[in-house]
């Protein structure tokens, strides 16, 4: 390529207090485009956020000082929808991470490539700044669950049930799809997006999330060996 980076697709903030991973990060980030914001602690990654407005940020969970990623991550959430790709040590925070319903939209595994960040910085992007799937009629019934695409609420009984971005594009696609078995990876493509790089156990932990916030209401089958299928 040569010349500078255009920095035209806007600004992530990284939270990452360990200076090789944040640069590499920096490096990979700004040849694709993005301006890159740098943060070492929770703290300073909150400030950042409040200052730069950034579009999504990427944010380590173990970070020195008083705030953890967790914590920036309740924080954001508290205040907005701000776009949060998690980065995790290990793979049993991934778990920690959706059980505290902090409603980070991605997770990723180190260590990583710098390009699969890219891809799912790129991927989520999409996802959070695309309207909801045209495809789908604006009122669906899933189960005993009603759901309004259109406002993005899912309701029993009459009663709003909180449901992460994830969780409710999920519920959307299998009440699109009632009755068809969908198998791991067809649900990756249809919610997370073609574009997404992720392991289908991904899949597991957000259906894992849904039934039980949803419960009996929400009548999906593990089909065994192949995937899940609604009604
Ligand atoms: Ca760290």
């Amino acid at each position: 390529m040569g010349g500078m980076a255009a920095n035209d697709s806007g600004t992530i903030v990284v939270v990452e207090d360990d200076p090789n991973i944040a640069d590499l990060l920096d490096l990979y980030l700004r040849q694709a485009g993005y301006r890159v914001i740098q943060a070492t602690t929770g703290e300073a990654g909150l400030a950042a956020v409040e200052r730069e407005r950034p579009r999504m940020v990427i944010l380590d969970v173990g970070l020195p000082g008083s705030l953890d990623g967790l914590d920036v991550c309740r924080s954001i959430r508290a205040k907005s929808d701000l776009p949060v790709l998690m980065l995790t040590a290990r793979d049993t925070e991934i778990d920690r991470i959706l059980g505290l319903e902090l409603g980070a939209d991605d997770y990723v595994t180190k260590p990583f490539s710098p390009r699969e960040i890219v891809a799912r910085v790129k991927a989520i992007l999409r996802r959070a700044e695309t309207p909801a799937k045209a495809t789908l009629p604006e009122l669906l019934q899933a189960g005993d669950v009603s759901v309004d695409v259109a406002r993005r609420e899912a309701r029993i009984n009459g009663e709003v049930i909180a449901l992460a971005t994830r969780e409710f594009d999920l519920l959307a696609f299998f009440g699109g799809n009632q009755g068809l078995v969908l198998s791991r990876q067809q649900l990756l493509d249809g919610v997370w997006g073609v574009g997404w790089y992720g392991d289908e156990r991904t899949v597991d932990v957000h259906v894992r999330q849904l039934r039980k916030k949803l419960g009996d209401a929400f009548p999906l089958k593990t089909v065994f060996g192949v995937g899940y299928r609604l009604n």
